[in-house]
């Protein structure tokens, strides 16, 4: 029943926007999304954190980071802790985003310690979950994903699991215009469901918010969010463009 959940649209800026260009976008997006029915985040380059704050002030954007350090403090040269961001103002973070996984050498062992973190630092965190083309080829997407969700969930209390959005995101789907279809999307976020369900009962995963993510646009969207188990978004590319990413926000509404 989606009626229960709340929606929640999130663009993720990757490394793109200078912090006085972060201004401008927010500026740009605020009046488009002002009357949306779900939940509006931007998850910015650390940054740009400050000036998004600042340019989101009294719109109903609310702003994120996209990754964070699992510990508190220290000897972590270059690194940002989830209290540093909630100092700052941030409300949202992204863990386990597959370019932290291929590339910066995330697993689902950090990521349970950055999704830890960013939990105790009283953030709510979408985790990134989701399968590489040949793994959908071998038949173990549902297995993979459900792994990866059982992982990335351990510790967190049922209480912690009301700040918990999963994002389902394929990896061959993302950045390469190649989406889902809305039966693969809804099919493998159903799975997401069952996992919590498995975890911590029927309630909590009525309650949870399970995005897609991968080549969602202001064409695809609207197919995408009407399937049963997708109660969201997590938008790369498209969340640069104001008109699209407003047009997303609608689909949601
Ligand atoms: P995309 O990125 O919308 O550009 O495919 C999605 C994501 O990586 O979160």
């Amino acid at each position: 029943n989606k009626a229960v959940r709340k929606a929640v649209i999130a663009g993720n800026w990757k490394m793109n926007k200078t912090s006085a260009e972060a201004k401008e976008l927010i500026t740009a997006i605020a009046p488009l999304v002002k009357d949306a029915g779900c939940d509006v985040v931007a998850c910015v380059p650390y940054v740009d954190i400050a000036t998004a704050i600042e340019a989101a002030k009294g719109t109903n954007i609310k702003i994120g980071a996209e990754n964070c350090h699992w510990a508190v403090s220290g000897a972590f040269t270059g690194e940002i802790s989830a209290e540093m961001l909630k100092a700052c103002g941030v409300e949202y973070v992204i863990t386990g985003h597959s370019e932290r996984r291929t590339y910066f050498g995330d697993t689902d062992v950090t990521v349970q310690k950055r999704t830890r973190a960013a939990l105790d630092a009283g953030l709510t965190v979408i985790v990134c979950v989701g399968e590489y083309l040949e793994q959908r080829e071998q038949g173990i997407t549902d297995e993979l994903v459900a792994m990866q969700t059982k992982i990335a969930l351990g510790g967190v209390t049922e209480e912690e699991l009301k700040r918990i959005i999963i994002a389902y995101e394929p990896v061959w789907a993302i950045g390469t215009g190649k989406t889902a279809t809305a039966e693969q999307a809804n099919e493998v976020c159903a799975v997401i469901r069952a996992t919590v369900k498995s975890l911590y009962g029927e309630k909590a995963a009525e309650g949870i918010t399970v995005q897609y993510g991968g080549s969602m646009n202001a064409g695809n969207a609207a197919e995408l969010l009407a399937q049963p188990d997708v109660d969201g978004g997590l938008i790369g590319g498209a969340s640069l463009k104001p008109n699209d990413f407003a047009a997303i926000v609608d689909a949601a509404t």
